[in-house]
């Protein structure tokens, strides 16, 4: 049976959600309207006022937002509510630059926190887990998010955040953690030193894990459900839209549903601005319908992915959207062609290596160049050096296959690739420092 955080919301009729959205956004308009000066402005320029935002249908007359107007308006510029009415600030983890703050009051951090309960439940958390926190604690959302949440749900909270990874081991095997949080290449980082000190998956407790912040392809999963033996859900958000819980899987695993009580999403073309029909792929596009200290409106995430109407076994009536394949940003052009670090994962994985890789760019007689460092167990190879390229070679073959390009590919002994124990760092360009 399955269970829900706050069944009704979650299971609404499609009728019901859409008259939600509409009267929370006309709310929210006016809200943005009469207290931000730099949104004011922008519908100014398109000669809009909150009249003219009745419904959902209207929301692609609003003007965007993007990771630039927040830098712009840093720190307070987008700022609704008046900052001692604000309980809480957080912070974006400045992957693609330059850090942008979020302001919360009580009621938002509770909204927040309660998508993240959202997600627990969806992972199959009641209030006899042990929820082990392993996502950063501080600025970053990771943390505070889950961990509000597993209160919210009444779990057991063991507040770990990341890193120390000896002592994550212990106080998952002696207090029992049956609920793991973190990103997925910390889990897999966890399922690797659990294996070498002896482990086997099923001597620890742990049932499920809720795992985010960064992209991670599907072999990903099938390699964490296997090393730490757990069901593996994705959860997403960003900061600027509170955090993670924005969208969470269900036991479908089959995408995540959005929280569309509290957000609406919309796809559009990265490129054009043009909003896209139900099925396509393109940029995620977020506007907040109930936060009142940083309430974003048609904000672009860069985030590439589709969304899905498909009935849901689970019963959840929210739109889902498929994992993002990695950020419009994200995207490697090499030699002219289209690179998602996600594929190269992929093919690692499917060809039976481990997700310990690093992605090398740079530029060589005014050529791009792609190496490809990934560890490789001793035991796989003998000593005879053509043995190596052998495998060196089908790997590549195997990439050129899947991105259309060829890499060098450098086979290198275990553990010479830093673990990551937030977001890895997968891709080191080297032609922006030549730009
Ligand atoms: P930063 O943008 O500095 O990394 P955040 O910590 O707010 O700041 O991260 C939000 C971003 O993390 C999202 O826009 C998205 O690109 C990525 N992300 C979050 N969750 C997921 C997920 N489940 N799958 C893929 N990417 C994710
Ligand atoms: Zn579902």
């Amino acid at each position: 049976m399955t269970n829900y955080y706050q069944k009704e919301i979650e299971t609404a009729s499609r009728e019901e959600i859409l008259r939600i959205q509409n009267e929370k956004l006309r709310k929210q308009v006016k809200h943005v309207y009469e207290n931000v000066p730099y949104y004011r402005n922008l519908m100014e320029e398109k000669g809009l006022t909150p009249d003219d935002i009745q419904s959902v249908d209207d929301i692609r007359k609003l003007p965007f937002l993007s990771k630039a107007d927040l830098r712009d308006a840093y720190p307070y510029g987008l700022l609704a509510v008046p900052l001692n009415d604000c309980v809480r600030i957080q912070s974006t983890s400045g992957t693609t630059g330059k850090r942008v703050v979020a302001f919360y009051t009580q009621d938002d951090v509770d909204l927040w926190e309660e998508c993240c309960a959202r997600a627990i439940v969806a992972a199959g958390g009641t209030e006899e887990d042990v929820v082990q926190v392993a996502y950063g604690y501080g600025l970053f959302t990771g943390g505070a998010g889950l961990h509000g949440g597993s209160h919210k749900v009444g779990c057991l909270t063991l507040p770990m955040s990341s890193g120390n990874t000896e002592r994550q081991i212990q106080f998952m095997m002696d207090l029992n953690s049956t609920i793991i949080c973190c990103t997925p290449s910390y889990a897999a980082f966890i399922g690797e030193s659990l294996a070498e000190r002896g482990y086997k998956p099923e001597d620890n407790k742990l049932k499920a894990g809720i795992f985010g912040a960064e992209p991670w392809t599907e072999e990903m999963r099938q390699n964490i459900q296997k090393s730490l033996g757990i069901k593996a859900y994705d959860i997403y958000g960003l900061t600027e839209t509170s955090g993670p819980g924005v969208a969470f899987e269900c036991e479908e695993q089959t995408g995540m549903h959005i929280n569309e009580d509290h957000f609406y999403a919309e796809i559009i073309d990265p490129d054009t601005g043009e909003v896209l029909p139900e099925g396509s792929k393109g940029e995620l596009v977020f506007t907040a319908l109930d936060k009142e200290a940083f309430p974003l409106l048609r904000y672009r995430t860069r985030d590439i992915c589709v969304l899905s109407r498909e009935k849901c076994s689970c019963g959840r009536t929210h739109v889902k959207m498929s994992k993002p394949m990695g950020r419009s940003d994200d995207m490697l052009i090499i030699r002219g062609v289209n690179v998602f670090p996600s594929q190269i994962e992929t093919v690692l994985l499917n060809e039976g290596y481990t997700p310990n890789y690093q992605i090398e760019i740079g530029r060589k007689n005014n050529t791009d160049t792609l190496d490809i460092y990934v560890e490789v167990d001793p035991s796989r190879i003998s000593d005879k050096i053509a043995d190596i390229q052998d495998m060196e070679a089908g790997l590549a073959s195997a990439m050129r296959t899947m991105l259309g390009i060829g890499p060098k590919i450098h086979l290198v002994p275990p553990k010479t690739i830093a673990r990551s124990e937030g977001k890895a760092v997968r891709v080191i360009d080297n032609r922006k420092l030549h730009d």
